[in-house]
């Protein structure tokens, strides 16, 4: 199956044709170079729209994606609240009911571009192993389309919780390869059992050979310190798989001096950073009575420090987030307002982080380049990524592995 794509616009500005063959990028050629057209099953004219990597989804929660419809609304807003009320909601999981609402959500992630997603997955003794069963039916079923990492979560906490220590084990066996192991360390009685729920994340990673992704400090609280210890122990540990960290909204509650400690010691243990501003905008700050915190970590800073940051939507139509669609333009838009990042470079950076970035974060190869697996989103009528960002636009196409795998078209009539 070959495929061509003729007059494509790059980020950098320059129109290209694109030669795609076995699911790889096999050449790509200014425009005034011969491209004969009768050599490809199949020929797109992108009509000098923007063609990049398609978009990376790393952070989603598609076991309570849209369980909204059926909770009762959170009246405190607080990330606390949420967890509770997710607990009946858990109690009534089946593998049906969580691979039909993933599924809708990972179709429309499609329609909007993505073909990558990492999703984290509850592993408590209030679901058990459910949630991951529900999520390997989606992914066997999505397989020819998406690849979909499986992050087993310890949301309840470790220590508080007892079992879940033995569970997060099985879910690793059960999952098979490309598991991540995920944690919640500041979800812990005390300070004390927050550092032991680190050293057993270490410890796990280590015996399955799996690389972690822990939400880390995702609270306002300024004496909340488990991404310190976290990446303290990586490096004394020498640790060698790879850790990503997701929300570290603390961080923003630190004064500058231990924030910009804590920051030089997350690059240096080489640790990937996930922000979520959809969800942390209206989580957090809940209590805050004067100046009420944005609620995301600190972008910029990190950005500036050399650490790979990337975003997730975390969140869709649940306690925790009552809106979302899992476009990531639009999380990445949100990310521009939430950390102020309006510049021609801070917007560029933005794209980055949702094509990138967040491949670095999920270790992968994902770049637009010959010999690359065909990867790529045609942001039809679109001329560069400040006007994606700005814009949103619905008419896209995705090309997974060398075949489109979605296309949006998109038509307005005007009567005036
Ligand atoms: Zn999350």
């Amino acid at each position: 199956m070959s495929l061509g794509i003729k007059n494509a616009l790059t980020r950098e500005g320059n129109l290209v044709n694109i030669t795609i063959d076995g699911g790889l990028i096999t050449n790509i050629s200014d425009i005034d170079t011969k491209f004969s057209e009768n050599q490809f099953d199949h020929i797109i004219n992108a009509e000098q729209s923007l063609v990049t990597e398609s978009l990376i989804s790393p952070h989603i929660h598609l076991d309570k994606v849209l369980i909204g419809d059926i909770i009762e609304p959170n009246i405190s807003g607080t990330l606390w609240e949420a967890i509770q009320q997710t607990w009946e909601v858990k109690r009534n999981y089946t593998v049906d009911n969580i691979k039909k609402r993933a599924s809708e959500v990972i179709n429309n992630q499609i329609k909007f571009g993505v073909t990558h997603i990492r999703t984290h997955i509850d592993v408590d003794s209030i679901g058990g192993l459910m949630p991951l069963k529900g999520l390997l039916a989606t992914k066997e079923e999505f397989k020819n389309v998406i690849d979909l990492q499986i992050v087993a979560f310890p949301q309840e906490g470790i220590l508080k919780d007892e079992g879940t220590e033995e569970l997060l084990e099985k879910a690793l066996e059960l999952g098979g390869k490309e598991m991540i192991l995920g944690g919640m360390p500041h979800n812990e009685f005390n300070d004390e059992n927050s550092k032991k729920h680190v050293n057993i994340l270490l410890s796990l990673a280590k015996k399955y050979n799996v690389p972690i992704d822990s939400h880390t400090d995702e609270t306002d609280d300024p004496n909340s310190r488990t991404l310190q210890y976290l990446a303290s122990r990586a490096i004394e540990e020498k640790f060698r798989n790879s850790i990503t960290v997701d929300h570290i909204c603390a961080l923003s509650s630190y004064d500058d001096y231990h924030a910009a400690r804590v920051i030089e010691l997350v690059k240096k243990a080489g640790i990937n950073v996930v922000t979520n501003p959809p969800t942390n905008m209206v989580l957090q700050g809940r209590l805050d009575t004067r100046a009420q915190r944005v609620g995301i970590t600190r972008v910029k800073e990190l950005l500036e420090a050399g650490v790979n940051v990337t975003i997730g939507q975390d969140c869709i139509h649940d306690p925790y987030y009552p809106f979302g669609k899992g476009d990531m333009l639009e999380v990445a838009n949100l990310l521009g307002h939430a950390a102020k990042m309006t510049t021609a470079s801070a917007i560029n950076t933005l794209y980055d982080t949702i094509t990138i970035n967040a491949a670095k974060t999920m270790d992968i190869t994902h770049q637009f380049e010959v010999g690359t697996s065909a990867d790529l989103l045609i942001l039809h009528g679109v001329k560069n990524v400040h006007e994606a960002i700005r814009t949103t636009p619905p008419a896209r196409t995705t090309i997974r592995n060398g075949k489109i795998i979605s296309q949006t078209k998109y038509t307005q009539e005007r009567f005036y």
